[in-house]
């Protein structure tokens, strides 16, 4: 097989057509408010609690201030009990707010925190617990509601994976305390940059719009040490109208997702999720699992394989955060307290899911996996 002549990335963000857009620039120009709760802002807040089926939302910048804002809206501090198996701003948010990390191994299947591990990582110092619904995976929200308030602990939710996802016909997001989502370029959903905390009571929403915006409660007065995370009018222009197209590209991620599983089925050494009972999924990522032995290959040589026939894909989330200075320094990080996530990362690799992937495209990644298994060296 030749190298594909455009490269395919692992992800490659949805846009919708620049005419529709066009006039949305205009309206911009036209009112001179370009941020600071704008026109599209609140149109979009509303537009996203009509879709996601939450009771209130307050944008952000990115993910990444989302979280450090839904930290310091609910006052947590000491100990945050955490997952390995991530994106590295889940643990920067606790460290830009002075909390220690705590991690915490994470379940097979699902690779989500690992409800039965919890309990024995609390401390007197422990205030919260920070899970992420990895590729969109609804964590184990019933059990983990059960620990926190036996315990007295806060939940906040790393959402970012979970837009649009459901259980039993309900937001995940309406789980937790507080749920935080990201719209950046590479999610289902995006707004270029962009983020947001869901929460569930007007009070608690007032306060996050007041910290996002330096912690002003009106034009002299000042509740805390704020940050500036506002998202601005030319996101959220382009959020209403991604959401003219998202259940589209949900289908088609899904329709390729479902093409990936019924090809990839039956090779010997290569595990991937399916669908979980109950679940509305996103289709945010399809990783996929190699086991050396059974396959042959190791995964990062199918990754350097795919590398080169021009297709990229990632090892998401490899290497562990708890690998990363400053966390690999703390207790909880030892690799011998977290087999299932220290596996996870040795196998994972995610292979190309987007709106945009040509039949042709993923043929060739399917080919290519097939093909490496029966290659001598
Ligand atoms: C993308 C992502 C973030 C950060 O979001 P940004 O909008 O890029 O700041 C945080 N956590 C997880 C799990 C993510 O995937």
């Amino acid at each position: 097989m030749k190298s594909l002549l455009k490269p395919v990335y692992v992800t490659q963000p949805f846009l919708p057509p620049l005419e529709e857009f066009l006039p949305y620039l205009e309206a911009i120009w036209e009112r001179k408010i370009l941020t600071n709760n704008g026109h599209y802002h609140q149109e979009l807040e509303r537009a996203l609690c009509d879709y996601l089926g939450v009771k209130y939302i307050s944008l952000f910048a990115n993910g990444t201030l989302a979280l450090v804002t839904a930290l310091q809206a609910l006052r947590i501090s000491g100990e945050v009990i955490t997952t390995p198996f991530s994106f590295v701003a889940t643990t920067h948010a606790l460290w830009w707010n002075n909390i220690k990390p705590v991690f915490v191994d994470i379940e097979p299947v699902t690779f989500n925190l690992d409800p039965a591990k919890i309990q024995a990582a609390i401390t007197p110092k422990t205030t919260a617990i920070l899970p992420v619904h990895i590729y969109g995976n609804p964590c184990n929200v019933g059990r983990i509601g059960e620990i926190a308030a036996t315990n007295g602990l806060r939940v906040i939710y790393d959402a970012c994976h979970a837009f649009g996802v459901g259980i039993n016909g309900e937001s995940v997001l309406n789980f937790g305390d507080l749920s935080v989502l990201s719209f950046h370029a590479t999610k289902v959903y995006t707004t270029f940059e962009g983020g947001a905390i869901v929460c569930h009571d007007e009070g608690m929403k007032k306060r996050i719009d007041k910290l996002k915006n330096f912690g002003f409660a009106g034009e002299t007065t000042v509740i805390a040490p704020g940050i500036n995370a506002k998202m601005n009018e030319f996101q959220a222009a382009l959020g209403l109208l991604q959401l003219k197209y998202i259940e589209k590209t949900i289908e088609k991620r899904k329709a390729l997702t479902e093409r990936y599983r019924c090809e990839l089925h039956g090779i010997p050494g290569i595990a991937f999720m399916g669908d979980m009972p109950g679940v509305k999924h996103s289709y945010t990522h399809f990783p996929i699992f190699i086991d050396e032995k059974m396959y042959g290959k190791s995964r990062d040589m199918v990754y350097e394989e795919l590398k080169n026939f021009n297709i990229f894909p990632r090892r998401y989330f490899y290497p562990l955060i708890s690998h990363f200075p400053p966390y690999n320094e703390l207790e909880s990080a030892a690799p011998e307290k977290m087999p299932v996530a220290e596996s996870a990362a040795e196998k994972v690799l995610c292979l190309p899911l987007y709106d945009g992937l040509e039949s042709d495209e993923q043929d060739a990644v399917i080919h290519i996996i097939k093909q490496y298994a029966m290659r001598l060296k």
